[in-house]
C-alpha cells in the first residue's frame, strides 16, 4: 500500500492535517529509495541506508514532557525525569506542528508494540522524512498484510525533525522535544530527528500503561532464550550491553531493548534491534554485523576514504553511531518474541570505577537493592553531553523512562522473584585493572564466558568468595575466563588504591539509597554495602 486510501486521508484531515502528499505503509526498499532520491541518505556497500539525524544524534531527556492533566496528574513521578507540559500550550504547539506538515510530503505507517497479543498497541506513526518511516518499522511490530486492513490506530505519533518551536511561548525549554499526551495518546516530537526518541517514547508509555493498567511488570532489558526453553533477561542502561550479550549465537533472541513479564510470559515491546555501532567487528558481534543490509538504517556513520565500506572506527559526528533493523535480520531471532518466565537475570552495570566483580550471584535482597540503585557510569554517545563515563544511579537500570515512582516497578519485580525461583546476577561490564583512565574495559570475551557459564549452571558447581564492602558472592574459577580477573581487588596494581574507590563507591550508593530507603524492607537495607569508616 502507497497510496492513501479515502478513509486514510480523512482521518490525516481529522488530525489537522490537510493538502499533504501522504505515502502510507510503504516498503524497506520504497522508503529507502525516496530517502535517496530527497538526497538525504546513500546506500551502503551492504546496501543498508545511512543517513545523518542532524543536530541530535542522541536522546534529549530534559525536552521530554507529560503532558498535566487529570490523569496524569496524581499518578506521574513527576520531576527531573517526568517534565510537566502544561495543557493549555498543548493543543497551540500541536497545532502549529500539523500546520508545518500540512501541504507537504509526509510519511504514515501502522505498527503494533508488544509481541503478546493480550498487551498489544496499535500505534500509528506520520512522520516528516522517509528514514524516521523505516526506523518506525524496523523498530516496532509490523502488521501482516491481513492485520494491516483491520488496522485501528490508538496511539499517534507525530514526527517532524524539521519543525522548531519557540521556546517558553511554546512551552517548551528549547525547541525541540518529545510530549506525551496520556488522554489524547498523542505523542509529539519536533526539532529532533534523533530515532531514539522515537522508540523510547513508546517504551515510556508502556511502563506507564503495564504497570499501572494492567499490572505488568516493564523492564529496561534485553531478553533470549536457551535451546531447553530456558528465559534468560538483562537490564541495563545504555552502553552496559543488553544488545551485544543477547545476540548470542547458541540462544535465540528474544528482543534487545524493551520486555514486559506478564503472568507467564516475558515478550518484547518491539520488533527490531538498535545496535551501538561504534568499533564493530565481524569478529567480535558477527550477528549484529551481518544484519547490517537491505533494510537496516544506519545512523551518523561515516565511510573509508573513496568507498562505500563503513568504517565503525570513525565516531567524527557521534559515539554513539547506531544501526536500527528488524528481529529477523537476527538469525536466530524467535517469533513471536515471546519467552516464558525467566531462569535467569543479569543486571549489566558498567563500572568505570572498576571495583565490582565481573560477575558475582545475588541474593533477592540484594537483587532488588541493586534494581533500586541501577548504578552504572554512563558512556559517552547515548544521551547528548555525555563525554565521558560518569558516574550514575538510574533506577530500575531506566530511569530515564519511568514515568512512575520507582518503587512502583521495585514492588513488581520483588513479587515475581518471590513466586519464581530466578537466579540474579550482577554482571560488571565496565573497568578491570583500575578505574577508568587506568585499567580498560573487560574484554567481551570475558564476559561472554560468564555468562555462558551462568546459563549452564557451570557456575553452580563452582567455590565462591565473598568480596568484602558489597558482600557479593563472587566465583572464585570459571570456564573461559582468560587471567586472573575474577576477584577485582586483584587486578588493581595498587591495592590501598582499590580499598579506597571501593569505599568511595559503597557511599555513593548509600546516599543514593537515602532516597528509597523509606519504601525499603529490612532484607533490602541489609543488602547496602558497608562502608568502612575510617579511624
Ligand atoms: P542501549 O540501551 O543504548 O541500546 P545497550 O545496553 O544495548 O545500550 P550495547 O549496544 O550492547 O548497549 O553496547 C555495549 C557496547 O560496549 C558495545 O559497543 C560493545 O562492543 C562494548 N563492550 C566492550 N566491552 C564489553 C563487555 N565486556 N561487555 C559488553 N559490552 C562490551
Ligand atoms: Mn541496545
Amino acid at each position: 500500500m502507497s497510496e492513501p486510501t479515502d478513509k486514510g486521508l480523512q482521518w490525516l484531515k481529522s488530525i489537522g492535517i490537510n493538502n499533504s502528499t501522504s505515502y502510507w505503509n510503504l516498503t524497506p526498499a520504497q522508503l529507502t529509495e525516496a530517502t535517496l532520491r530527497l538526497k538525504q541518505g546513500v546506500l551502503t556497500d551492504t546496501k543498508a541506508l545511512a543517513i545523518d539525524t542532524g543536530e541530535f544524534t542522541g536522546r534529549s531527556p530534559k525536552d521530554k514532557f507529560i503532558v498535566l492533566d487529570e490523569k496524569s496528574k496524581d499518578t506521574i513521578w513527576w520531576g527531573d525525569v517526568n517534565y510537566k507540559f502544561d495543557s493549555d500550550k498543548f493543543e497551540p504547539l500541536y497545532n502549529k506542528v500539523v500546520a508545518y506538515l500540512s501541504n507537504r510530503e509526509i510519511y504514515v505507517r501502522d505498527n503494533f508494540a508488544c509481541a503478546d497479543v493480550n498487551f498489544r498497541l496499535s500505534i500509528r506513526v506520520v512522520t516528516e522524512l522517509p528514514w524516521s518511516n523505516l526506523f518506525a518499522n524496523n523498530l516496532f511490530i509490523r502488521p501482516s498484510s491481513d492485520e494491516l486492513k483491520l488496522f485501528i490506530p490508538e496511539w499517534t505519533i507525530i514526527n517532524a525533525p524539521g519543525f522548531k518551536s519557540e521556546g517558553a511561548a511554546d512551552g517548551t525549554r528549547q525547541h525541540n522535544f518529545t510530549i506525551l499526551d496520556l488522554s489524547r495518546k498523542i505523542i509529539l516530537i519536533g526539532g529532533s530527528g534523533y530515532t531514539g526518541e522515537i522508540k523510547k517514547s513508546i517504551f515510556t508509555l508502556l511502563n506507564y500503561i503495564l504497570p499501572h493498567e494492567k499490572g505488568v511488570l516493564s523492564m529496561h532489558c534485553s531478553a533470549n532464550v536457551g535451546k531447553k526453553g530456558d528465559t534468560a533477561i538483562f537490564f541495563g542502561l545504555s552502553g552496559t550491553g543488553k544488545t551485544t550479550l543477547s545476540a548470542d549465537p547458541n540462544r535465540g533472541l528474544i528482543g534487545d531493548d524493551e520486555h514486559g513479564w506478564a503472568d507467564k510470559t516475558i515478550f518484547n515491546f518491539e520488533g527490531g534491534c538498535y545496535a551501538k555501532c561504534v568499533n564493530l567487528s565481524a569478529e567480535k558481534e558477527p550477528e549484529i554485523y551481518k544484519a547490517i543490509k537491505a533494510g537496516a538504517l544506519l545512523e551518523n556513520v561515516r565511510f573509508l576514504p573513496g568507498t562505500k565500506k563503513v568504517n565503525y572506527d570513525d565516531i567524527s559526528v557521534t559515539e554513539n553511531t547506531r544501526v536500527g533493523y528488524p528481529l529477523d535480520f537476527i538469525e536466530n531471532a524467535v517469533e513471536p518474541s515471546v519467552g516464558s518466565i525467566p531462569k535467569n537475570i543479569f543486571f549489566l552495570t558498567c563500572d568505570a570505577f572498576g571495583v565490582l566483580p565481573p560477575i558475582s550471584k545475588l541474593t533477592t535482597g540484594q537483587a532488588m537493592y541493586h534494581f533500586i540503585s541501577g548504578y552504572t557510569a554512563k558512556v559517552a554517545g547515548t544521551e547528548m553531553g555525555v563525554t565521558e563515563p560518569t558516574l550514575t544511579f538510574s533506577a530500575c537500570f531506566g530511569k530515564a523512562f519511568l514515568p512512575l515512582h520507582p518503587t512502583r516497578y521495585a514492588e513488581l519485580l520483588g513479587k515475581k522473584l518471590k513466586e519464581n525461583n530466578v537466579n540474579v546476577w550482577l554482571v560488571n561490564t565496565g573497568w578491570t585493572e583500575g578505574e577508568y583512565g587506568v585499567g580498560h574495559r573487560i574484554k567481551l570475551s570475558n564476559t561472554r564466558a560468564l555468562i555462558t557459564a551462568a546459563l549452564n549452571g557451570v557456575l553452580d558447581n563452582v567455590k565462591f568468595d565473598t568480596l568484602p564492602i558489597f558482600n557479593l558472592s563472587m566465583p572464585t574459577t570459571c570456564p573461559g575466563v582468560v587471567g586472573d580477573i575474577l576477584n577485582p581487588r586483584n587486578t588493581w596494581g595498587n591495592k590501598d588504591a582499590y580499598d579506597v574507590k571501593a569505599n568511595e563507591l559503597a557511599k555513593s550508593f548509600v546516599k543514593n539509597f537515602e532516597l528509597f530507603s523509606k519504601a525499603a524492607n529490612e532484607e533490602i537495607l541489609a543488602a547496602a554495602p558497608k562502608v568502612v569508616v575510617s579511624a
